[in-house]
């Protein structure tokens, strides 16, 4: 993989890392957690007038082609040439070839999975998809974002990838993000002047684009206490079972007031059907205060299906898309009912 030149910077703590990204704002600098995303992002295409090239340096005297990091970023990479020539055509140059990355990995305070005292549970954004694969605790008590994990990518992206760069990367169809939302959960978000939390459903605005501001960090996501008779669960649709990106995803969440119902509070959240994952909020005007009958989820599922705002793809067009996230409500509506009734 052809990448372009960077200085990669190692904090050890959060305040570190967010003077580091206000200190080189105007150079250009990104965050760097597994580099699953942020690395493919920046990588350069492989043609030839694109391979970095050496015209002549101290240490390639004769020239070189296909060289990244040893020369003078002007002799070495056609993009950085003197007049900028194509790099100033780049929409956000700073973001496509930063000349900074902050490294999160040696910043203990990001990592972790943490039951709180208060209730509800803490995971620290560096937290690989292995490790949230592997917790009891989030398969047992939070179980849709443990079904997101083994749905996402292969086991060499999971014990690289995070939960944080999964979230920041605010790609419509991230298998983490659509249980996090449909499980109510909140990101502590932290820059050099302010910490904030904005709940996961708000935070992205756009494929790739989110309400995160330069200079944040995402540090933590919170997920509430399970409250009694509560379930979830997470379905990810893809045209393979390995490295494929989903189709349609449904995170399903529910509460019962009691064994049997009325449905006390639901969230049911879509992924790869829209410019943003999508909080289906006309489910829970079919469903609360309402008993579980097969006819009331049958049209919860059509109410989450007219949520939906997909486009044709080469993965599946629009008209299949509405109609598997139909199937795919009304089967995990029944599943997440039924687990909560053998809970009992
Ligand atoms: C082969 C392959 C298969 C994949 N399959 C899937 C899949 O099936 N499902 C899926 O959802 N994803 C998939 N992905 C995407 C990727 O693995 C995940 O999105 C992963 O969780 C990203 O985490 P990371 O730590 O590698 O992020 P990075 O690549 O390090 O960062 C991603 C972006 O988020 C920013 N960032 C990272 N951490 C933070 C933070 N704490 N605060 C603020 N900004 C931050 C970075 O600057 C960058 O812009 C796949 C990727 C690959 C390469």
């Amino acid at each position: 993989m052809l990448l372009p030149r960077f200085d990669v910077l190692v904090p050890e703590t959060i305040d570190d890392a967010c003077a580091m990204l206000a200190d080189y704002a105007d150079d250009g600098v990104r965050i760097l957690a597994g580099g699953t995303d942020l690395l493919v992002d920046l990588r350069r295409p492989i043609i030839p007038q694109h391979v970095p090239r050496c015209d002549g340096c101290p240490t390639h005297p004769e020239g070189q082609i296909a060289t990244t990091i040893e020369c003078e970023p002007s002799k070495s990479d056609p993009l950085m040439s003197p007049e900028g020539s194509i790099r100033t055509k780049l929409a956000d140059p700073k973001s496509a070839a930063p000349a900074f990355l902050v490294s999160l990995h040696k910043i203990d305070q990001l990592k972790g999975i943490e039951l709180l005292p208060s209730g509800g549970l803490r995971i620290g954004a560096l937290t690989t998809i292995s490790e949230i694969e592997r917790s009891s605790e989030i398969r047992k008590d939070w179980t849709a974002l443990a079904h997101g994990a083994d749905s996402l990518g292969s086991p060499l992206v999971r014990n690289r990838g995070t939960l944080g760069g999964n979230i920041a990367n605010a790609r419509p169809a991230a298998d983490t993000v659509i249980p996090t939302i449909a499980l109510g959960g909140k990101l502590t978000l932290q820059s050099s002047s302010d910490t904030r939390t904005v709940a996961a459903g708000d935070f992205p605005t756009g494929p790739g684009l989110s309400v995160l501001k330069p200079g944040e960090i995402v540090t933590d996501i919170h997920l509430p206490t399970p409250s009694p008779h509560s379930g979830s669960a997470y379905y990810k649709m893809a045209n393979r079972k390995a490295l494929e990106i989903s189709t349609v995803g449904v995170a399903v969440w529910m509460v019962l007031e009691k064994p049997g119902g009325p449905i006390k509070d639901v969230r049911v959240a879509l992924g790869a059907v829209g410019p943003t994952p999508i909080l289906a909020k006309s489910v829970g005007k079919v469903l609360i205060g309402k008993v579980p009958t097969d006819e009331i989820l049958v049209q919860a599922a059509k109410a989450a299906a007219g949520d939906a705002r997909p486009i044709d793809d080469h993965r599946g067009s629009a008209w299949y898309r509405v109609q598997m996230v139909e199937q795919l409500t009304l089967r995990l509506l029944k599943s997440v009912l039924s687990g909560i009734e053998n809970d009992r």
